[in-house]
């Protein structure tokens, strides 16, 4: 059940119960939580509202915006696409269609990115921060949440993706500490950075057509597709990094599934010192990479 007739009249409870049935059949893989969020959604209630209201009657308006929401899960489109936002960082993020849905796995650049600064006792300086295809603004806004003391720079290819992140970055208070750009990489970018980091496009292009529907048909291919070998992003980016960072900086890299070896090796040969092991996400996949610019030692 998804058009308007099969909701109109009925109850609010019993809406979400047929909803979540109908989502069940369909494979999808969370029924019962995707059928609340976008029932609350229609109904503009949270959860506390819909238990509250269960016995309320579903009007011929609500019911219009809810089948249009089944429809598009039913489809395949993830609930974040649907609603125009994600949680990251437990934070809110605005998605545009540019931007990719943040995901739980890109936390851990984020949680990387900040064990760094704590580690070198550098989380309460004035350090500057740049995140290289920034999309919502997910990873630099974190990250300023996080240090009250530090600025960032976003950049993205997509302007639409700058707008976003820049929407973000006000409504979350920081829109005095983040600047965005839009430019290709790196490449709109001055010195001195005291950290880089950046979840690029890595996904081989010819293995975007068999990503999950969701990916493959909801999220920007331009944020995924990593070239031939999934790799360019990173060989585009590190040796401009390098050059970006002060010494003692460091760039930390999201690494697709198996890419680990392959990206440190394009850091090392960028310049930079990549002995720290890589940092496993939430499935135990080795997620991100660290490369640190070694300060110079100098010589009298
Ligand atoms: N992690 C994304 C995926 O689900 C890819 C994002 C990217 O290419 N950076 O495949």
């Amino acid at each position: 059940m998804s058009g308007p007739a099969d909701f109109e009249g009925r109850s609010v409870d019993d809406v979400r119960r047929k909803l979540a049935a109908t989502f069940a059949s369909r494979g999808i893989d969370s029924p019962e939580l995707d059928a609340r969020i976008l029932l609350g959604e229609a109904l503009g209630l949270d959860l506390t509202g819909l238990i509250a209201q269960g016995g309320r009657l579903i009007t011929v308006h609500d019911a219009l915006i809810l089948s249009s929401f089944a429809r598009r899960r039913i489809a395949g489109e993830p609930v974040a696409r649907i609603l125009g936002r994600k949680e990251f960082w437990g934070l809110p993020f605005k998605l545009a269609p540019a931007t990719l849905v943040p995901r739980p796995d890109t936390e851990t650049v984020v949680e990387t990115a900040l064990k760094f600064l704590r580690d070198e006792k550098r989380d309460s300086e004035t350090i500057r921060i740049a995140d290289i295809g920034t999309g919502s603004g997910a990873i630099l806004l974190a990250m300023l949440s996080e240090l009250p003391t530090a600025t960032g720079v976003g950049t993205d290819i997509s302007l639409e993706a700058i707008e976003t992140a820049r929407r973000n970055a006000q409504k979350l208070g920081l829109v005095d500490r983040a600047s965005f750009i839009a430019c290709d990489y790196a490449a709109g970018l001055s010195g001195d950075f005291d950290l880089i980091v950046s979840n690029p496009p890595y996904i081989p292009s010819r293995q975007i057509g068999q990503l999950a529907i969701d990916v493959r048909d909801h999220d920007p291919h331009l944020a995924l597709d990593g070239g031939p070998d999934g790799l360019e992003a990173y060989r585009a980016i590190a040796p401009s990094a390098f050059g970006l960072l002060t010494s003692g900086g460091a760039l930390i890299f999201e690494a697709g599934q198996g890419q680990d070896r392959d990206v440190r090796a394009i850091m090392a040969a960028a310049g930079f010192a990549t002995n720290e092991p890589p940092r496993t996400d939430l499935s135990g996949v080795d997620r991100v990479v660290v490369g640190r610019k070694k300060p110079v030692k100098m010589q009298f």
